[in-house]
């Protein structure tokens, strides 16, 4: 897991198989990243600067956060985050020093991972909505990326829901030049999120019976257990048109909760639970229903 400074918000174990339904996505990101990161002789070679700097976009709650600390996570980088509306208002007069420290630290512990999350509230677009504060941490911002040097070894990511309301000087060459849309999943995002989200959880799988199509369909590879948890998994998926990787996320806690209630009827809070109790404990589709 990634080195940890004194400065470093703690980065939880986060994998790319934690991440459902991005997977064009996370290829473009681990190209621009985890490749410069890792052989920077390449682009050394071919005489070409690496990216300083991607831009993630789309509605919140679809993994964007997820992917910069699992990309961290798999090359072993330092990780350091940063909070748009944080730096503006919990820094407020210090902001740029707070930037300046930030771009230090990640230099001393390169390869290092920067990731603003919200940046749209550090650099607006719009001259009405910037004050001279905005104005001055934009242009620290610009200055501090245009600083960055050499061998690609300091990589930042930023964040936003609002990818037209950003300073346009910040998507310029050289600073937030890629981008990557990180959209709502479609049915077999959302059939990989559930996935994702309810592997520990023991779900009811005696309620669904697999018939001959399913074993053709689910191709070879997978096992019975894991065909019957996708077939448990599938009318949910199709059902929730709309939901992105936290109402998922959220719709699995609530089922799981719900069945935990049901068999907690007549066991007192402070008396232990039974161990047959929790030896059947499953989540069935009528919780996976009531969520
Ligand atoms: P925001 O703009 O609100 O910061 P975000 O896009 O950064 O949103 P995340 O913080 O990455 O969203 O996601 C929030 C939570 O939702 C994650 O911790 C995870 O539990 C779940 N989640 C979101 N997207 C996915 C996904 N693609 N796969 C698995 N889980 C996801």
């Amino acid at each position: 897991s990634p080195k940890e400074g004194k400065k470093t918000s703690d980065i939880p174990d986060i994998h790319y198989e934690d991440i459902g339904g991005l997977g064009r996505e996370l290829d473009q990101v681990r190209e621009m990243i985890e490749l410069p990161l890792r052989h920077p002789e390449i682009f050394e070679r071919l005489g070409i600067e690496p990216p300083k700097g991607v831009l993630l976009y789309g509605p919140p709650g679809t993994g964007k956060t997820l992917i910069a600390k699992a990309v961290a996570n798999e090359v072993d980088a330092h990780f350091i985050t940063l909070s748009g509306p944080e730096i503006m208002s919990k820094y407020y007069g210090e902001s740029e020093g707070k930037l300046r420290e930030v771009f230090e630290e990640a230099q001393e512990n390169a390869p290092t991972i920067i990731f603003i999350d919200e940046i749209d509230s550090i650099a607006p677009k719009r001259a009405e909505t910037k004050g001279e504060v905005e104005q001055r941490v934009v242009a620290q911002l610009l200055s501090l990326m245009d600083g960055l040097k050499g061998r690609g070894q300091v990589i930042v990511i930023a964040a936003t829901n609002l990818p037209d309301n950003i300073d346009p000087a910040l998507r310029r060459g050289g600073r937030f030049d890629r981008e990557i849309e990180i959209g709502i999943p479609d049915k077999k995002g959302r059939l990989e999120i559930f996935q994702v989200h309810s592997r520990g959880v023991p779900l009811d799988l005696e309620s669904v019976t697999l018939t001959e199509e399913d074993h053709v369909a689910e191709g070879e590879g997978s096992t019975d257990e894991e065909r019957k948890r996708k077939k448990f998994l599938k009318p949910y998926a199709a059902a929730t048109h709309g939901f992105v990787g936290a109402d998922i996320a959220l719709l699995v806690k609530e089922a799981a909760m719900h069945a935990l209630r049901k068999s907690m009827v007549g066991i007192q809070m402070d008396e232990e639970i039974p161990l047959e109790i929790l030896d059947t404990l499953r989540v069935t589709k009528e919780d996976f229903d009531e969520a």
